[in-house]
């Protein structure tokens, strides 16, 4: 079955009055059918907390795509960094983690990984084997990626990494790959996480995440969502589902309208350079074909200005594409970003205005010419 089939027929329900679509199960209490059966605990469904049917067919769907058994569903996509990072280190313990890394991912770090005696290290999103093995001390407990860098577009050599990591758990923050172009389990990662707040979900109209685990660290994963009360609501659960159903389909769009807005924008006398890992001058683009099947409508440029009064002129001057933080949705955005305040391993040099597009589904001419009205602006 190939994936378009998949994401129409999966998690489908067999019994009961077959909707097409799993049945909305929300809660808190699961009553038990008698006193034995309360005593038992052997029930699959006991507790709203522990998910319910509708979380299982949202689970195993994320599960097929990214080929695990194991998916543990968090209410944003920075939960599911935080749980896949508590879910492998301890007290004492030090962590690797990417310089490309969402910056709300290095601030958990930063702030309360370190407030717990856990010590973490930046390395070079660029790290090759060598690199990693130099990286590692007896009490690293843990190395993290994000291939792309969903801002700055560092392609990572995930394969060699996960060499240089030996037995210790190598974490990838598949947002980007949306568990379609990327599988980071199949790379030989332990962990893959996703926001589904961004491609899975689909219409920004929700945030959740899942943690997809290799078998031998699913206990340790489900046991530390346990604990820590992570879950989400079934309502939640089957609109993420709703929007997995399109998922293929709608990432061939924003793919093919990506690389045309991108193309488009190499061209532009205002654009010293496009960072997106599916043109031929990027320089993941060897690396991206290797390991991923494909990108999809999220890159960043580097503006051939410095100063932000033309920043804010230009983006006030769009007309189609929004102001605003995430991506992955229908719809087109702009964001402007200052990299150099959150590198630490390897400084961002750059002085020249950073902007990240994401390309919806609109028309792409109409898009095109919503930029184009917007640099001709600037000239006067
Ligand atoms: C958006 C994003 C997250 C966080 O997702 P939320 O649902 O907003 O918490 C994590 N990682 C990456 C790469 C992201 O783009």
């Amino acid at each position: 079955m190939k994936g378009p089939t998949k994401d129409a027929h999966k998690g489908r329900p067999a019994e009961g009055v077959r909707m097409v679509n799993p049945a909305v199960e929300c809660g808190s209490t699961v009553l038990f059918p008698d006193y034995a059966s309360f005593r038992a605990q052997n029930r699959p469904w006991h507790y709203g907390r522990m998910g319910t049917p509708t979380h299982k067919a949202l689970e195993e769907s994320l599960g097929e795509l990214e080929g695990a058994e194991h998916v543990s569903l968090t209410g944003s996509g920075l939960a599911a960094c935080t749980l896949a990072i508590l879910s492998v280190v301890k007290e004492g313990g030090h962590l690797l983690v990417t310089d490309s890394a969402y910056e709300p991912t290095r601030a958990f770090c930063d702030i309360y990984l370190k407030s717990l005696g856990i010590e973490t290290t930046y390395f070079d999103p660029h790290a090759d084997e060598a690199a990693i093995r130099e990286l590692v001390r007896p009490n690293t407990q843990g190395i993290f990626c994000e291939s792309p860098g969903s801002l700055t577009f560092e392609v990572q050599d995930i394969p060699a990494i996960v060499r240089g990591a030996g037995d210790i758990p190598v974490i990838v923050d598949n947002t980007y790959g949306a568990g379609v172009h990327y599988k980071p389990l199949e790379l030989g990662a332990a962990i893959s996480l996703q926001a589904l707040t961004k491609y899975v979900g689909g219409h920004s109209d929700l945030l959740m995440g899942a943690v997809i685990t290799r078998k031998d660290l699913a206990t340790a994963v489900q046991r530390t969502a346990r604990v820590l009360g992570i879950s989400v609501s079934g309502k939640d659960a089957s609109l993420a589902h709703r929007g997995l159903r399109t998922l293929h389909r709608r990432l061939d769009v924003h793919e093919a309208s990506g690389l045309a807005v991108a193309r488009w924008l190499e061209d532009r006398p205002e654009i010293a350079s496009v960072l997106h890992p599916g043109l031929e001058s990027h320089p993941g683009h060897a690396l991206w074909a290797r390991d991923g099947t494909g990108t999809n409508g999220l890159f960043s440029v580097i503006a051939d200005w410095e100063d932000e009064a033309t920043t804010g002129r230009f983006i006030d001057a769009l007309h189609y594409f929004g102001l605003g933080y995430s991506w992955g949705g229908y719809e087109s955005l702009c964001l402007p970003a200052w990299p150099a305040k959150v590198r630490s391993a390897v400084p961002w040099t750059e002085t020249r205005q950073l902007l990240r597009f994401h390309i919806g589904l609109e028309d792409v001419s109409d898009l095109t010419t919503d930029l184009k009205n917007a640099f001709d602006m600037l000239k006067r």
